[in-house]
């Protein structure tokens, strides 16, 4: 066995980016989630190449301070923490300050950034980790961020990356969700200089439900809301007519975040149950508001899965509102279900 030496800052970086940055929609929700937490009301995306070679992403919000440029790029860098309780009371997308870092050890960044207060901003160069010094950069305030050649340093991961077609579908996929999330933000997203998506600031939900699903699902949606109290859920299920072949259209929010979870999509599922054929799959934009020290949304580096205090608290209460609202209009369980 050889003798344990600690790693050089590079090996770690791409170690690290391994598990943030999975592909050129990683990026995207990455940078997006960034513009968010910086108040912006605008963002716009470009791609080049499924975002394989560009991936561009604009936003109107604070802008970073010329002097914490470099430090943007530092591993575990963030203004959006301090102590260690902080992880227990989290409001913002991001926190563990490891996202411009990775992306820098895996892809060629050029990040433009000016203030609000100030008269001009500056620009740094990143390429496979190496940084630049800054310049001053005239643009208007606001963020403008720029990774080209992405992996071109980790041929390994380039390799995994599926066709151009795939990748946008992933990119716009994590468009949608941050859309659903945040109604009053308009994104645009264009690819090979072609307008994808154009998504206006809109007053609530049902707005950005109708521009990206079908005509059917939004004139079946029924409203949802528990009621305030310190667990709540609201948003909409769709009538049972429209149920679908798979699960995709379950979009899960906890405070604002998109997540994975097994446990409240059964909930969801259940509260359907004689509603629905075997096999087939219930709509739900679900949104569950929990105490920030009530879940746990550190779990895994991409913040996609959560650990809930309580569990079985939350699987009732969504169960609990969509039966209710389902029996509400008359949507009684009437398929003989299996024992
Ligand atoms: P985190 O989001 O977890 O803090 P990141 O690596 O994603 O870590 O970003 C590091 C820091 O860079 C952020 O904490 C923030 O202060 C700053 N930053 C990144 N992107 C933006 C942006 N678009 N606008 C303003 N500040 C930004
Ligand atoms: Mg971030």
């Amino acid at each position: 066995m050889p003798r344990i030496r600690q790693l050089p800052p590079d090996v770690v970086t791409k170690i690290a980016a391994g598990e943030v940055i999975e592909r050129p929609a990683s990026v995207v929700k990455e940078l997006l989630e960034n513009s968010i937490d910086a108040g912006a009301t605008r963002i716009d995306i470009d791609l080049d190449a499924g975002g394989t070679e560009l991936i561009r992403i604009v936003d109107d919000g604070c802008g970073i301070d010329p002097d914490d440029l470099a430090l943007a790029f530092s591993q575990h860098a963030t203004s959006k923490l301090e102590t260690a309780d902080d992880l227990f009371r989290i409001g913002t997308m991001g926190f563990r300050g490891e996202a411009l870092s990775s992306i820098a050890g895996v892809g060629q960044i050029t990040l433009q950034s000016r203030t609000h207060a100030a008269a001009s901003g500056c620009e740094v160069k990143c390429d496979g980790g190496a940084l630049s010094d800054a310049r001053p950069w005239n643009g208007t305030p606001g963020t403008r961020l720029e990774v080209r050649h992405l992996f071109y340093n980790v041929p390994v991961r380039k390799k995994f990356l599926k066709s151009v077609a795939t990748e946008l579908g992933h990119v716009c996929e994590t468009v949608t969700r941050l859309a659903l999330a945040h109604p009053t933000l308009h994104i645009t997203l264009r690819h090979n200089n072609r307008l994808v998506y154009d998504i206006p600031a809109s007053a609530g939900l049902t707005d950005r439900i109708a521009l990206f699903f079908t005509g059917e699902v939004r004139d079946a949606l029924y409203e949802l809301d528990s009621g305030a109290g310190p667990l709540r859920l609201t948003g909409f299920i769709a009538d049972p007519k429209c149920d679908r072949g798979n699960s995709k259209l379950q979009y899960l929010f906890v405070n604002g975040r998109w997540f994975r979870d097994r446990s409240v999509a059964h909930a969801l599922q259940e509260s359907f149950r004689g509603l629905l054929m075997s096999g087939r799959y219930a709509i739900g934009f679900l949104f569950l508001t929990v105490p920030p020290d009530k879940v746990d949304v550190n779990v895994h580096p991409t913040k996609s899965e959560v650990r809930f205090q309580e569990n079985s608290l939350i699987y009732s209460l969504v169960r609990s509102t969509i039966k209710h609202r389902l029996l509400k209009e008359n949507l009684v369980p009437h398929l003989t279900v299996p024992q």
